[in-house]
């Protein structure tokens, strides 16, 4: 798919596919306002990014699909306008311009502010972490209707100041308050007061910021909404209320032409139409869409759960080759997250929050060993970042102990694997790994943390701000 694949791959694609985008950003704003009440009276700080388009040799503009749907009719004629961003903001092609005035415009229009949006919920948290370094410059704008000489796109400079409308030092005043207080536990809600829930993909490698989005906003509902790709869009969450591990996407027959390749274990490759799947079985999806004769495999496993009359609903399983592996034992995208979550809990003990993670097969030494590469913050924002050794080691061996029967073995019995090692890394360092990713050619908008890394580039990244090292001091039981 476009950018999750780990490199950027290219599609036709026409004004369908912005249309479809737009009946389901419409069909997600009649559900939302279906369960959740006075939603539709409200304003929505969504984080979406646009980058510059380039241009094929015959003249064809190449984008990502996001920036696409930014750019198209359908985008600029939506029927109502409840962003708190002027779309010049939303079209500056500096990424950190857009950022910083997505903010400014949110914060100064706060009360009537019910929902934070952004279409993965890594761009949330990077939007928090962002505001950590500039929320003293942004009070000052919002005290003296000024914004910041930095700020050079004209034309977002310009819509700013319209929605400053003048200096507000009452305002400004309050959001330094709530700053300036010792944790930051329930920022979302404590900067804006009335949002009523949280809206972000916060399912497969999304998956990683829910204790992070919890915390920021005291636990007001996420609502994760659709399941999409550069390919197709797929569905949406008819159930915005259901908790983040209970979400499934009901498909939506009229978008491509779907079909599923078969993934349960011992009987693959079987393929079958939307209406002939199994509740239970694990499938691939299979795509044909109205842009060009083309079938994409998408390289994601869905499991139906159920369905919503006649429509099947999918529960996203992971990226299907994204696996850990250093001898005979295959780690999934699955293994991968329910090791690190069992590790989440022993770090609440501490003072500490995981911010980003990502992971690495290591076979240059023998033997070969994962690596998790760990970003902390500290729960209350003032203090310093102070790994506790017991408490690191101990996380490395409950990972260890979460992972496959064969992988424990392996490590265990004849010393194949080498102890499992925590990399902690300093504050920003994902963000380095997302801007390397983004020069690299991926989305703003659509970027995800990779759940492991193959670059050798992007490794140097990390590598280069590694902090303190943990391994593991026992072999799991098998
Ligand atoms: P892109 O490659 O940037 O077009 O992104 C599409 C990919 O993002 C899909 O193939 C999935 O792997 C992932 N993705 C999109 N929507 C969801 C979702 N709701 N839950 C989990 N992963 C998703």
């Amino acid at each position: 798919s476009g950018t999750s694949g780990g490199k950027q791959k290219i599609f036709p694609v026409n004004n369908k596919f912005f249309e479809d985008m737009a009946f389901i950003f419409a069909l997600r704003s009649s559900l939302i306002s279906k369960h959740i009440e006075g939603d539709e009276k409200g304003k929505v700080v969504m984080l979406f990014f646009a980058r510059e388009q380039s241009i094929t040799p015959c003249g064809l503009p190449i984008s990502t699909s996001v920036t696409g749907y930014l750019l198209s009719d359908s985008f600029k004629n939506r029927p109502s306008n409840c962003f708190t961003s002027p779309d010049e903001v939303t079209l500056c092609p500096d990424l950190k311009q857009t950022m910083y005035c997505h903010l400014l415009c949110g914060l100064r229009q706060r009360d009537e502010v019910v929902a934070m949006a952004a279409s993965f919920a890594s761009s949330l948290v990077g939007a928090v972490t962002f505001f950590e370094s500039y929320w003293k410059e942004i009070c000052s704008n919002i005290r003296s209707g000024h914004v910041s000489e930095w700020i050079t796109d004209l034309s977002c400079r310009e819509a700013v100041t319209n929605i400053l409308g003048g200096g507000n030092s009452e305002l400004a005043d309050n959001i330094e308050e709530e700053c300036n207080k010792k944790s930051w536990k329930g920022i979302i809600p404590r900067l804006w007061p009335n949002v009523k829930f949280i809206q972000s993909i916060v399912t497969g490698q999304n998956s990683q910021y829910i204790p992070m989005l919890e915390f920021y906003s005291n636990k007001v509902h996420l609502f994760s909404p659709a399941y999409g790709s550069s390919e197709t869009m797929f569905g949406v969450n008819v159930n915005p209320l259901c908790k983040p591990e209970d979400v499934s996407y009901t498909f939506m027959p009229n978008i491509s032409y779907f079909e599923f390749i078969l993934a349960d274990e011992g009987n693959k490759g079987e393929i079958v139409d939307l209406v002939n799947v199994e509740i239970g079985s694990y499938y691939e999806p299979l795509i044909t869409n109205y842009y060009g004769l083309h079938r994409y495999r998408m390289g994601d496993i869905l499991q139906v759960s159920g369905f919503y009359n006649n429509a099947p609903q999918f529960r996203f399983v992971g990226r299907k080759n994204l696996v850990l592996s250093v001898n005979l034992e295959v780690t999934t995208e699955e293994d991968i997250l329910k090791a690190l979550n069992n590790a989440t809990l022993i770090l609440q003990r501490s003072d500490l929050l995981l911010m980003g993670f990502t992971s690495y097969a290591d076979i240059s030494t023998l033997p070969g060993h994962y690596i998790f590469y760990w970003e902390l913050t500290a729960k209350n924002i003032s203090d310093t970042i102070k790994p506790d050794n017991k408490v690191l080691v101990e996380c490395c061996c409950v990972m260890e102990e979460s992972l496959s029967a064969l992988y424990r073995e392996i490590r265990s019995k004849d010393g194949s694997i080498g102890p499992l090692e925590i990399r902690v890394v300093q504050q920003g360092t994902f963000n380095s790994l997302m801007e390397f990713s983004i020069s690299q050619g991926a989305s703003p908008s659509q970027y995800k943390t990779p759940m492991c890394i193959k670059s050798s580039e992007a490794l140097v990244v990390l590598d280069n701000n590694v902090l303190a090292r943990f391994f593991s001091d026992k072999s799991p039981p098998f």
